[in-house]
């Protein structure tokens, strides 16, 4: 059977069928309802608002924050024969005026132009007058203070719901965590909208985590798993980076190193070798791995925890790119975790956006400490569900749980008692009867619950508090403010209808400073 937009993907496009999600994300923007599609780098978001584009007609406005994007997307368009155009201010004023004649005219099925030039009153005015029939906004979470990267410039595409009124709205976003979605949906949409995630599964990664110990030997035991095999190991600093290629290669493993800090010249050398010759290793900072489309990566193995869940699930996405099986393992210890809150504390940018970094540090955390299969977690985290996978350390080795339910009544019920306003610190410090000035100002040291802990470790308690987060029990407040909400599986809990399990903390201490560079 073809539809419109199946003619339109196979003349167009020139593709027989539609990947997972397209054909419904077009099916809702056809019916002329707006769409808010995530979905991973590469997995073909373009296609979901150019096809349903073509099948409308009238004129697609298309919202992209790099111009050199949209002159790689006009310029494929019109390689497929489609009427595309850009305004924007690396053309020639006699270009976009061109241009502008042939949108005026009719002609254009889609037009790329930056947020702040669409919305000025001049534009918004001349494109009222013409028949705009679709509207996407590309790298839609810059609309959200939330997201990884806020753009001023985004937050005034609100009020394109109201200057077109009836007009679909496509977004479209690679990285989007569920408050971040929930903030794009609200302001593009005013709630309106259907969410479409997708594609972020990679049923071929064997996902893995490991207590740091003695790091180098667990590096090089895990390498030496895999004979004559391409991979990557991700160190953080520039240093550790030279030191752990060194030690692996004096171990007979051919590994390279590669980081900012590196002369030019060795730095791309030790790049070929690795995208040309079999069996390297790359010992690198995250400053390797943009744009590497490296086929047959067998592993990437991270030394040091990384900066959030999307930065993981982007640095451990350059395995196994051919569809054949790949392993991803990552080193966690308790110096990571202060040193990820170090440098949060120490980055630009208000009070709001660090606690915001620090809640996405949890939600990393929550990962590194599941108790359950990791994959089912990491697609929750980009909104997707699933079965247990089978396939990561906790599939094949389920980790023995201990009842945490006394433990978390305590905590739910410190949280309940100071109105679920407060953030892990405050509450692990009552818990704990600890007696600093904000406990004694607000007069929690009068609680019940005060002191009720005082036996167990600050560590302890935030791990206990992380756990139950990452089960469901807590939440961790939408706006941003750090504080601790009890879910209804928390209010069960307090009622004593369910009971809490948990992993025995095994997080060990281990050496090293506060460094960072790429
Ligand atoms: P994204 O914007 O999500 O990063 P793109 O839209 O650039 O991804 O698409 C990535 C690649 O996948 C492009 O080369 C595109 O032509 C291709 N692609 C998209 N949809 C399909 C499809 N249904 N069939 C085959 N190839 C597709
Ligand atoms: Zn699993």
């Amino acid at each position: 059977m073809t539809d419109a937009k199946q003619q339109v993907l196979k003349e167009v496009f020139g593709f027989d069928d539609f990947r997972p999600g397209q054909a419904d994300i077009i099916d809702t923007l056809l019916a002329g309802r707006s769409a808010l599609a995530v979905m991973p780098t590469g997995a073909g978001k373009s296609l979901c608002f150019q096809v349903p584009a073509l099948v409308l007609g009238g004129l697609t406005i298309v919202v992209s924050p790099l111009v050199a994007l949209m002159q790689d997307q006009v310029a494929a368009l019109r390689l497929a024969g489609v009427e595309a155009e850009t305004i924007n201010s690396s053309r020639s004023r006699e270009d976009n005026i061109a241009s502008w004649r042939r949108v005026a005219a009719g002609e254009t099925r889609l037009l790329y132009l930056a947020p702040e030039r669409l919305m000025t009153e001049r534009m918004l005015t001349a494109l009222e007058r013409l028949d705009v029939r679709l509207i996407a906004v590309d790298e839609a979470h810059c609309i959200s203070q939330w997201g990884p990267a806020f753009r001023p410039e985004y937050e005034d595409l609100a009020r394109l719901r109201e200057i077109f009124p009836g007009v679909p709205i496509a977004a479209l976003t690679a990285t989007a965590d569920a408050t971040t979605r929930k903030d794009v949906v609200e302001r593009l949409f005013g709630n309106q909208a259907e969410s479409f995630v997708l594609g972020f599964d990679r049923p071929n990664l064997q996902l893995g985590v490991e207590v740091k110990r003695t790091w180098k030997n667990q590096l090089l035991a895990f390498v030496q798993r895999y004979e004559s095999a391409s991979g990557i190991v991700y160190c953080l600093s520039r240093r550790k980076t030279e030191e752990a290629a060194a030690f692996l290669a004096e171990n007979g493993v051919k590994a390279l190193a590669y980081h900012a800090g590196m002369d030019k010249q060795l730095r791309d050398a030790n790049q070929n070798a690795f995208m040309t010759d079999d069996g390297v290793v790359m010992v690198a900072t995250i400053a390797f791995g943009m744009g590497i489309d490296k086929p047959d990566v067998r592993f990437v193995f991270h030394c040091d925890l990384p900066a959030s869940v999307e930065a993981y699930y982007q640095e451990i996405g350059r395995a196994g790119r051919d569809g054949q099986p790949a392993e991803v393992q990552m080193l966690y210890g308790l110096d990571d975790i202060r040193m990820r809150r170090v440098f949060i504390e120490q980055e630009d940018g208000g009070d709001d956006r660090r606690r915001r970094e620090h809640q996405r540090l949890d939600a990393l955390i929550g990962y590194c400490e599941s108790p359950s299969c990791r994959r089912r977690l990491l697609l929750e985290y980009f909104g997707e569900t699933m079965e247990n996978c089978g396939n990561c350390d906790l599939c094949r080795n389920p980790v023995e749980l201990s009842d945490g339910t006394a433990e978390g009544q305590k905590i739910l019920a410190v949280i309940d008692q100071t109105g679920q306003r407060f953030g892990v610190g405050h509450i692990v410090d009552i818990l704990r009867g600890t007696t600093t000035e904000k406990v004694t100002k607000a007069g929690h040291d009068r609680l019940p619950g005060f002191g009720a802990g005082a036996e167990g470790k600050k560590e302890a308690w935030r791990s206990f508090l992380r756990q139950l987060v990452a089960a469901g029990f807590l939440r961790l407040d939408i706006a941003g403010y750090g504080g601790l909400g009890i879910t209804s599986k928390g209010q069960a809990l307090l009622r004593g209808e369910v009971p809490f399990h948990y992993r025995l903390d095994r997080i060990a201490t281990g050496g090293g400073k506060a460094v960072r560079s790429r």
